[in-house]
């Protein structure tokens, strides 16, 4: 689960890490009121869950694939508000009545970044902060290192772009430190890092609080990422955090039932959003249009690959589980054929401890409870495949049979390609 910037950083703050003052508006008269109590001169930040915000295009509608195509075929663009030009989500205003202008130019618009795709994502609040004169611009972000299994901080002097590109242009300038989950957040820690980037005495020491209290956020919030990008040095020689990404770990959710109010499920696929309200809980919504009912994660990748060896794309990715109950698959089924892009639908199911004749069963409920107007392939094996086979030829439904996954693999991309 992401969060937006306000709220990553107004969980910095109760963990010590500096960041700039400011709120969250809805409104531009609300922006201008918080404009006012920080004293007019202020940077108003689009919210949403991407980045390069600051290099986006806002537009009215998202049309565009043209634009969004230009956007990622020229990352290193610099057009954004801050460097002069009146585009991008991030603005900077020199007034409570800029502020409120810039807040009304935002909001309501979508905004396209090399991270959104090219849809966008509609514009609900700005993030109203008083201005940091930026002196210089750091890296900074701790993710969990599976290979090393433990976390891992990464801190780069090259703040400000994309930390994919640092690492590919100039991977020297990324320093790593993994830290012990037993030890913790030990000085030297801070010291390794601040050193690595060339900080000194009073900035090094602000640098490693400032650490120090965002890996205390990761530790209590079960976080995949935290992302400071970038983390400043202001003229005035304080280290603070100018933007924030927190991603928590949704394993881990249910630890953590107060960041739950923080979900924002405009931001979420909306397949995705219904999957989960029905129950279907390992669904991925992709790109291509065979949809996929499959009983096991690895059965479930395995079928994806052989769907894509057969010249098809998978719509989604589904895990449902070992399933006792047909309502389950009917409820499957439901969410994948919400997807305007499926054009035909395979049932891989591998019955071990999943029994194929209620699944079987959910496949003949689906077509009794609602309208499937695509055509379904079934691939049945293993536990109670005779009762299976028996309910499947009774029902007299026209679903497409295979036996083996590289023929039900073929005949669902002929079945989507037909259509
Ligand atoms: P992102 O583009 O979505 O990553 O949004 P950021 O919060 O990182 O803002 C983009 C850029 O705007 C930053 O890299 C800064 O260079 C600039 N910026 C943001 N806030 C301020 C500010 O208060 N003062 C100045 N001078 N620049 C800012
Ligand atoms: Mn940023």
């Amino acid at each position: 689960m992401k969060l937006h910037e306000y709220q990553a950083k107004e969980i910095f703050a109760r963990h010590g890490v500096a960041v700039p003052r400011g709120r969250v508006a809805s409104t531009p008269a609300e922006a201008r009121a918080i404009a006012e109590q920080l004293g007019g001169k202020v940077v108003v930040k689009a919210q949403i869950h991407a980045g390069g915000r600051g290099k986006g295009r806002l537009v009215a509608k998202p049309d565009t694939a043209s634009m969004y195509q230009k956007l990622i075929s020229d990352p290193a663009n610099n057009s954004g508000q801050v460097k002069g030009e009146r585009v991008g989500g991030v603005r900077l205003a020199s007034t409570a009545e800029e502020a409120e202008r810039e807040a009304a130019n935002i909001l309501g618009k979508y905004l396209v970044s090399i991270q959104t795709g090219p849809d966008g994502k509609l514009v609900k609040n700005v993030l109203v902060e008083e201005q940091s004169a930026v002196a210089k611009e750091y890296y900074l972000a701790i993710i969990i290192d599976g290979a090393q299994g433990c976390p891992l901080i990464m801190a780069s002097t090259e703040g400000g772009q994309e930390i994919e590109v640092v690492a590919h242009s100039n991977p020297e300038a990324i320093v790593r430190i993994p830290v012990s989950p037993v030890a913790g957040f030990q000085p030297y820690v801070g010291r390794a890092l601040a050193a690595g980037l060339g900080l000194k005495d009073d900035q090094a020491a602000q640098f490693t609080k400032l650490a120090e209290g965002l890996y205390d956020v990761a530790m209590k919030n079960d976080t995949s990422l935290v992302e400071v990008n970038p983390l400043v040095v202001t003229d005035e020689g304080k280290v603070i955090a100018l933007d924030g990404k927190l991603t928590i770990d949704d394993n881990a959710l249910f630890r953590h039932r107060e960041l739950e109010a923080l979900r924002d499920k405009d931001e979420e696929d909306p397949l995705e959003v219904l999957a989960q309200s029905l129950g279907v809980a390992n669904f991925i919504k992709l790109d291509g249009n065979i949809g996929c009912v499959v009983n096991g994660a690895g059965l479930a990748m395995a079928t994806m690959d052989t769907i894509k060896l057969a010249g098809g794309e998978p719509a989604n990715f589904l895990d449902i589980g070992t399933v006792n109950d047909p309502q389950r698959v009917v409820s499957a089924l439901k969410v994948i054929l919400e997807d305007p892009s499926v054009k035909a639908i395979l049932v891989n199911i591998f019955g071990g401890m999943a029994r194929v004749d209620i699944i079987a069963q959910g496949v003949i409920d689906a077509h009794r409870q609602m309208e499937i107007h695509v055509p379904v392939v079934m691939r049945l094996i293993g536990t109670n495949l005779a009762e299976g086979e028996k309910l499947v030829e009774e029902s007299g439904l026209p679903l497409i049979r295979a036996t083996g996954l590289a023929e039900a693999a073929a005949k669902a991309v002929a079945a989507a390609n037909a259509a």
